[in-house]
């Protein structure tokens, strides 16, 4: 699964960035005792491996740790929880602010910035904004809007944890987003620069249907061309 891929893509590039920053200093007489000869070859090639991974992928090591951190937590609570399963979640996505502000619950600026998603039954949702949902948070085209999202809620946290964004209107049916390199021809999930060749990305959508195992309950209409290539 491509999450995966990424998360430990993120941790290598994290670690990797620690170990220049350590062997950095360890050029310093008396760090280095050891292996006199390897040692400063090993810190050069370290640190440009790390530059190389940190201009290609913007901030690696913020990516990585919100999840890739061993938690502390109390022995049993999480670990021990079943896998989240993956569910439909409809509606529209606004900042915390303005949603509760519906509700007639005035809150303060400091909650401006967090979306969250308005489902169809009338629950608010708030949005994590890991490597999928932070486009919610980025991106004012997905916002005030007709969404639909694959995503999953884990036990015990309120948070909608988003693995792929449809927006749905009336014209287009059910399409899918992201964002796309036209050089490089891939896929990217967040506003930032191509992962590959730095240049610029271009919003994308696809008309979609939804996979299998999740049944037509929403009463959106899918697109005739659900399966378009790109
Ligand atoms: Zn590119």
């Amino acid at each position: 699964m491509s999450t995966v891929r990424r998360k430990s893509l993120g941790i290598g590039l994290a670690l990797s960035s620690g170990l220049s920053l350590l062997l950095i200093p360890a050029g310093v007489p008396g760090l280095m005792a050891v292996g006199d000869d390897t040692a400063p070859k090993t810190a050069a090639s370290e640190t440009v491996t790390s530059k190389t991974a940190a201009s290609q992928t913007a901030a690696p090591a913020k990516d990585a740790s919100p999840e890739s951190k061993p938690a502390r937590r109390e022995p049993g609570s999480e670990s021990a929880a079943p896998e989240p399963v993956k569910q439909l979640f409809a509606g529209r996505v606004l900042f915390a602010q303005q949603a509760l502000k519906a509700r007639g619950i005035q809150v303060a600026d400091e909650m401006k910035s967090q979306a969250v998603l308005v489902t169809d039954s009338g629950e608010i949702l708030p949005i994590a904004a890991d490597w999928r949902g932070r486009a919610f948070f980025q991106d004012e085209r997905l916002r005030n809007r007709t969404v639909e999202v694959i995503g999953y809620r884990r036990s015990g946290l309120p948070y909608l944890q988003v693995l792929t964004i449809y927006v749905v209107d009336e014209k287009d049916g059910r399409q899918e987003m992201d964002y796309w390199c036209d050089i490089c021809s891939i896929p990217m999930y967040e506003i930032k620069e191509c992962e590959c060749c730095q240049g610029p990305i271009r919003f994308r959508l696809r008309p979609a249907k939804l996979p299998d195992f999740l049944s037509e309950k929403t009463g959106s209409k899918p697109t005739p061309s659900a399966n378009a290539a790109q």
